[in-house]
């Protein structure tokens, strides 16, 4: 390790507990030395090449077409359903059982395991369609209280449906893609008209995602009990957002700017199949859900998701820890919600939780939250304190999920901020 710098020794760390035996997630990126992307999946540090792995007799005889995994996304993988995706982890599991992640002579034994270092990870899928869910209690109650300080914080709608809307599926980037401080229209509080500048609220909203693995149809809703066949796998999502610029905009019809200059995805989409073991009874629900909404189950997850800021020639500091846990809306009725009326979803489609905040302080999943909209500033290791983010502050998000001797995790879902752009228009 010596040599190595922190960031490094802490990423490989994070890739050796998060890319075990049991995990195998599917990703996409550029192998040094080659010119386009093709389709990976992780063991430890090494990405696996899953186009040289079948060549070396890895996944057994596939009928599958011979350039699947050369394809610079992995929608058309996805499409071959769910028989596809759990052979090759089957296989991989078969290929690999004897060895630990951490185990330093794999990439000697393996030519299909590459370095991560020497892999540029790109956009795992082509995202037709992005929606945005609302779906955590806590993440609603805090914000309600700060919106509408009178009155209930819930609206009267919030525990009978998924409160969601469509946002914007062409500035979804990949895990360390920079993200550009935007310009936009604020009107402060005292100032009787608006003005245009770089927004100085830029936030945070830490958040879980689930990727489409199967077309429906326009005109036939998904049922609560089918949803999971719908499901290809997990994502983290971080969905930055600029409040001032949504607090002057978002009245009558929702986010809009403050929301869709970018949101970050993590690299590696965790198969729902992945992920059975670590699924838990959620939240009980008052009052009754309608008819469409029921379902049985655990179906919800219990994944530790933390938030560490970085500030320039800094380490990375934990700033929260909230779960999975806490939705109070499962992705079963969120799907079956959002198809209810007849809308189709189609593969690589990204469906994301909302903001998930925990019902105790340090677990909120933004920091308008958890500074109390600034009144309580964060205090980092060095002294430095935060409100909001400044420029070239970096933000990660860790997933990771433990029970019954088996783990595995997401990696990291991480954006640096850029300075504004200085004359924009
Ligand atoms: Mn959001």
């Amino acid at each position: 390790m010596e040599g190595m710098s922190f960031f490094k020794q802490w990423y490989k760390a994070i890739c050796e507990a998060d890319f075990t035996i049991h995990n195998f997630p599917f990703g996409s990126g550029i192998i040094r030395g080659e010119k386009s992307p093709r389709s990976l999946s992780a063991f430890g540090y090494y990405a696996i090449d899953l186009h040289a792995a079948r060549q070396a007799g890895v996944l057994g005889n596939l009928t599958w077409s011979e350039d699947i995994f050369l394809r610079p996304v992995l929608n058309d993988f996805i499409a071959l359903g769910k028989e596809a995706s759990e052979r090759v982890r089957k296989k991989l599991q078969d290929a690999l059982a004897r060895y630990s992640p951490d185990d330093p002579d794999l990439a000697s034994l393996f030519p299909w395991l590459i370095p991560m270092d020497h892999v540029q990870l790109t956009m795992p899928v082509h995202v037709p369609n992005y929606t945005d869910f609302y779906s955590s209690l806590e993440h609603a109650t805090n914000l309600g209280r700060m919106f509408r300080p009178d009155g209930d914080p819930l609206l009267p709608n919030w525990r009978h449906m998924p409160i969601g809307y469509h946002g914007r599926a062409s500035s979804i980037v990949v895990s360390g893609t920079p993200i550009r401080r935007p310009w936009g229209q604020a009107k402060p509080d005292d100032a009787a008209e608006p003005v245009f500048r770089p927004t100085q609220l830029l936030d945070i909203e830490l958040e879980f995602a689930f990727v489409v693995g199967r077309n429906s149809s326009l005109g036939q809703p998904v049922k609560t009990q089918e949803a999971l066949d719908y499901i290809f796998g997990f994502v983290l999502f971080n969905d930055w957002s600029a409040r001032d610029i949504q607090k002057w905009e978002y009245q009558p019809l929702g986010p809009f700017l403050g929301k869709n200059f970018g949101s970050t995805i993590s690299p590696w989409i965790v198969t729902t199949e992945a992920l059975e073991p670590f699924r838990i009874e959620g939240p009980v629900q008052e009052p009754a859900v309608l008819p469409y909404l029921r379902c049985e189950g655990p179906l919800n997850y219990d994944i530790e998701l933390n938030v560490y800021l970085q500030l320039p020639g800094q380490e990375p500091a934990l700033i929260s820890v909230s779960n999975t846990r806490y939705l109070y809306w499962n992705v079963c009725q969120q799907l079956a919600h959002h198809t209810v009326n007849g809308c189709n979803v189609q593969i690589g489609d990204i469906y994301a939780s909302g903001t998930i905040s925990a019902p105790y302080r340090g677990g909120e999943g933004s920091l308008i939250e958890l500074t109390r909209k600034g009144a309580e500033p964060i205090t980092l290791p060095d002294g430095t304190k935060r409100t909001f983010l400044q420029d070239h502050d970096t933000v990660h998000f860790r997933g990771f999920a433990m029970r019954d001797g088996l783990s595995l995790g997401f990696g990291l879902c991480s954006g640096r901020i850029d300075p504004p752009l200085e004359n924009p228009v």
